[in-house]
């Protein structure tokens, strides 16, 4: 070859699988795996810091891979968290500002473009087992049709049961193939529909979506797990580390583990105003639905043998936002330009460097509205919300915490950091206006 056309050939490399990875060939596009819980919190894991619930399979991973100390959902509310995950953008761009329930008439507009119909088109192949939540009223808002092949799960949430909701119904598919069904079974069902697709993909690139239905109330582990300290909070999600180790295990046995990624997170923080029934938020303050730490810092653990350094512990924050990015570019794309896509490719921090400093905030959301903004250490809320009922400091507003020193949100700072507070307010104000400025897919 001449050193033209070999020049050439390195300059096409590059443009066409990106410059990470120039060594990649089609034939070698990496696995994307994407194990999602529901309502698991920041300190329910052993690795993050739980006294009792047994999860080795994900300690494993941890000390196989890279463990987050900043990660965070795109929201704190299951449907708009899961709409963040797959499209990549934050939820107030869609109006899914909270959950949807099984009679509401909106779900995920054709126009937005999936993390798995992206996955599709660089020729992966793509599954989903466990819970959608991103509408159910019309077959256009499945999974299906939404880029998935294959699907199997429950269309919303595993508490929206009779005798308050009809139905419930478990999808194969676009079938219904049983009417509120067994939940002790459904972790184990999803389980065995993952190990098998990636026993039957092993040979193509694949992409895996496994979002668990626990641990959210109803609490339903299976017959082999009830053994765990914590009661059935733990219960079920030792039967989730189970879950973990079968599809790491699995992965291992086909040879293909160093050609994949798999990332471990949770939709949103613990439910606590379920007690007992509800999960932890360790050292963060409150849980799910409020836009306090404990609501939407969750854990994050990637794993990628040969790739990722083994017992990695990573404190740059990164989101599930992200990870839609991440794999646009791992797969040899880039995100869609013609809409506004958030979150950046974290390639370079899961490899041991820094991402490029192009977003260097993160906006926390609730009910399409903007409550706070984090740049740095540096978290300002405008406004908070707790479904304890509780205002932790007494109305005050707005709060400025330093999360590297105050990771608890317990020292309130804004008098001391006027310029600080400007900033951010300046960032939250300039965000709202661009939102507003830019057309969205939910006026329809
Ligand atoms: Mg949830």
């Amino acid at each position: 070859m001449s050193i033209k056309k070999t020049i050439l050939a390195i300059l096409v490399s590059f443009v066409t699988f990106g410059c990470s990875k120039p060594e990649n060939s089609p034939a070698e596009k990496p696995n994307i795996v994407i194990i999602f819980c529901d309502d698991l919190g920041y300190g329910d894991l052993t690795s993050y810091g739980h006294p009792t619930i047994k999860t080795p399979n994900l300690d494993r991973m941890v000390n196989e891979g890279m463990k987050f100390t900043n990660f965070y959902s795109g929201s704190p509310a299951c449907t708009a968290s899961r709409y963040a995950l797959l499209t990549g953008r934050y939820p107030i761009r869609s109006g899914f500002g909270w959950v949807l329930v099984p009679s509401s008439p909106r779900g995920m507009h054709p126009q937005e473009i999936t993390l798995a119909e992206g996955m599709k088109q660089a020729g992966y192949s793509t599954a989903m087992f466990g819970k959608w939540h991103l509408g159910v009223t019309k077959t256009e808002y499945m999974p299906l049709q939404n880029g998935f092949d294959e699907f199997l799960g429950l269309p919303y949430s595993n508490d929206m049961i009779p005798p308050k909701w009809k139905d419930i119904p478990l999808i194969d598919g676009n079938d219904t193939i049983e009417h509120n069904p067994d939940q002790t079974k459904l972790t184990k069902a999803y389980t065995e529909r993952a190990v098998d697709f990636i026993k039957r993909k092993k040979n193509e690139p694949f992409f895996l979506y496994v979002p668990y239905a626990m641990p959210h109330v109803p609490l339903m582990p299976g017959d082999d797990f009830n053994n765990s300290e914590r009661g059935k909070y733990g219960d079920v999600v030792e039967e989730i580390d189970w879950g973990v180790g079968e599809i790491m295990k699995t992965l291992k046995a086909q040879g293909i583990a160093e050609n994949t990624l798999v990332f471990f997170t949770s939709d949103n923080g613990p439910w606590i105003i379920k007690n007992e029934q509800g999960g932890s938020s360790g050292l963060l303050r409150d849980g799910k639905g409020s836009t306090w730490e404990g609501g939407m810092r969750v854990p994050g653990i990637a794993w990628w043998p040969g790739t990722i350094k083994e017992g990695t512990i990573q404190m740059e924050r990164a989101s599930t936002l992200d990870l839609y990015h991440t794999a646009f570019e791992l797969t040899g794309q880039k995100a869609p330009s013609d809409r506004t896509v958030d979150g950046r490719n974290i390639m370079p921090l899961l490899e041991g460097g820094k991402t490029e400093d192009i977003k260097p905030y993160f906006y926390y959301g609730l009910n399409n509205k903007l409550m706070a903004v984090r740049k740095g250490p540096w978290k300002l809320h405008i406004e908070t919300y707790s479904q304890t009922g509780k205002d932790y400091f007494n109305g005050k507003l707005p709060l400025l915490f330093n999360l590297s020193i105050d990771p608890s949100e317990q020292y309130e700072v804004s008098d001391d950091n006027p310029d600080i507070v400007a900033e951010l307010q300046q960032l939250i104000s300039s965000h709202q206006k661009r939102v507003a400025s830019e057309p969205n897919f939910f006026d329809r």
